[in-house]
């Protein structure tokens, strides 16, 4: 085998995923068929779960220097500004990273890049996967290299992280249903001042479409991303200045337009993977699902899917753990996707219908409807969970399993609760977070003493800890709404995995062996 896994296309999300194997030690090699790195900025939103991956990939810090923190959204309709969610209170005690860091695909993928160098992997550019075909227990694929000649590679996987139009999807022969949608989008990189709020999101809805400003580094810098305008829909070559009568009117007279360093137009579908796997490839990012850019989730999305797979396939990969946990990877993701693209796919045609009643909808209704919710700040809460990917869950799948679970704690599915707690009785406050790398399993053990029988290892892969009784730590977990005594086994990648009252070494050996498919077993 010439590898264990092919990593097909060097953008977002392969990035990750190829940073995922290498710092877990897994031999990999990734190929793009462009010359280097893109440029463009597209996507600029980075969520807080994405932040919370990259602060375990030592990249956090990096992005955070280069980035812009946007603390709060407003939302404006016929020159007023009808709502504001403060996303710095509404997420202060879910994430360390209460905001959306508005930091440009390029710097991400460039940070992302400079990890992945330093830890001793290169991206081989001009290499483009021409052909593909299954064995029983590999995969040969066929690459067209930079001189233009042809060779074989075989892999053991092959994670498909090719985009929109990826051969690795149409070579696995999985099918791509959904539909383009006819409105055209703009982005435009701007200094400009006007009615927005300073190092906030806002949005204009209006009668005819809306449009976003996300604040950039530099100061009165702005992405603006809106809809031409139906006139324009059928223009070739349309320009910056093609847009600023309708961005005028909507967003204020007061808005004055100084520079324009970026604009583009592209179409977007709607489109979801029937499958995220086939045999031995996968599907991943843009490649396995595409939708509205509304929300900021589209990066974001395929860097949670990278980081799902990675610990998987890097147990696989290792023998550590058998091939059916990769089973789980689809399980868990594609459920994801087709409920972000059915949300995404609602709010862009309640933002871009054409219909009269459509645009009293976006500019009344709905202006003064989010208004009202977004007074509350449990709606706020959840605005932001949903925003944020903070509050992706994973219940239903069969790798989580809720023993006794009391109440409303967290449970199986759930991403562990960002908590603050004392690990030994007297010792210092951590965050846990921060604290605990995601290379192994971590079992947390709270209100009862450490477990008499001595726990699985699993080849070190299991840290146990038992949590002091303490009344710092009790009033962290009581905020948590985490009852006691409780256990919690939580996942490399921060999901809980198996969790309940009374802890079994019994229970927690089954789970490993049966669940997570461990192949060392009980102790
Ligand atoms: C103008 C624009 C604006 C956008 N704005 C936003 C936004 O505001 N928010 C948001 O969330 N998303 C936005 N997006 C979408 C976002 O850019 C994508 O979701 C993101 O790029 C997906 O990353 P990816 O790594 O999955 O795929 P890609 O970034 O498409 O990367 C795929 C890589 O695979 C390579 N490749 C393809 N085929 C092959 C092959 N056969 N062999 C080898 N290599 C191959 C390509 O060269 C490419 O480098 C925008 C997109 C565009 C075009």
């Amino acid at each position: 085998m010439d590898t264990e896994v092919l990593i097909v296309g060097a953008g977002p999300t392969g990035l990750m995923l190829a940073n995922q194997l290498a710092r877990r030690g897994v031999p990999a090699h990734i190929i793009d068929r462009h010359s280097g790195p893109s440029l463009q900025t597209r996507a600029l939103g980075v969520q807080a779960r994405t932040l919370e991956i990259y602060s375990k990939l030592g990249i956090v810090d990096r992005a955070l220097e280069l980035g812009k923190r946007a603390t709060g959204a407003n939302l404006w309709a016929e020159g007023r500004k009808t709502a504001h969610v403060p996303l710095g209170e509404a997420g202060r005690s879910a994430t360390p990273y209460p905001y959306i860091l508005i930091l440009g695909q390029d710097d991400n993928e460039r940070i992302m890049g400079d990890r992945l160098r330093a830890s001793g992997t290169t991206v081989q550019w001009n290499t483009e996967l021409v052909d593909l075909a299954q064995q029983a227990d590999h995969a040969t694929a066929t690459l067209k290299l930079p001189d233009g000649t042809s060779r074989t590679i075989t892999a053991a996987w092959v994670a498909g992280c090719d985009g929109a139009h990826s051969a690795v999807r149409e070579l696995s022969a999985i099918t791509f249903p959904g539909a383009p949608y006819e409105h055209v989008f703009y982005v435009a990189d701007t200094e400009v001042t006007g009615t927005m709020v300073a190092d906030e999101v806002n949005v204009y809805l209006w009668q005819a479409g809306f449009h976003l400003f996300f604040p950039m580094r530099g100061k009165d810098h702005w992405r603006i991303v809106g809809i031409l305008p139906a006139g324009l829909r059928d223009t070739r070559d349309v320009k910056f200045e093609d847009v600023i009568p309708s961005l005028r009117s909507e967003a204020g007279a007061a808005l004055s337009i100084k520079s324009c360093s970026w604009f583009s137009t592209y179409r977007i579908a709607h489109r979801a993977a029937s499958r995220f796997r086939a045999g031995r490839c996968f599907v991943l990012g843009d490649a396995a699902h595409i939708h509205s850019p509304v929300g900021a989730q589209g990066m974001n999305t395929g860097l949670q899917d990278a980081y799902n797979l990675g610990w998987k396939l890097a147990l696989v990969g290792k023998g550590q753990a058998g091939v059916a946990l990769l089973d789980s990877y689809e399980q868990e993701r594609l459920p994801i996707a087709q409920r972000l693209l059915d949300t995404t796919d609602r709010a862009f045609r309640v933002v871009v219908s054409d219909s009269a009643l459509a645009g009293v909808l976006r500019s009344k209704v709905i202006a003064r409807i989010a208004a009202f919710l977004m007074s509350f700040e449990k709606i706020q809460r959840f605005a932001f969970r949903t925003v944020s990917q903070t509050g992706i869950h994973y219940r239903s799948s069969r790798l989580s399993q809720s023993l006794d679970v009391k109440g409303n704690s967290p449970r199986a599915g759930d991403r562990f609760p960002w908590l603050q707690l004392k690990l030994s009785a007297g010792g210092p406050v951590d965050d846990l977070y921060r604290k605990l790398d995601d290379a192994g399993l971590d079992l947390f053990v709270f209100g009862q003493p450490s477990p008499r029988e001595a726990m699985p290892d699993e080849g070190g892969l299991l840290r146990i800890h038992v949590v002091p009784a303490d009344a710092a730590n009790d009033a962290e977990l009581a905020r948590a709404k985490i009852s006691q005594p409780s256990f919690y086994l939580v996942r490399p990648d921060g999901y809980i995995g198996l969790c309940g009252a009374g802890i079994h070494r019994e229970a927690i050996a089954r789970y490993l062996s049966e669940r997570l498919h461990l192949k060392n077993g009980p102790a």
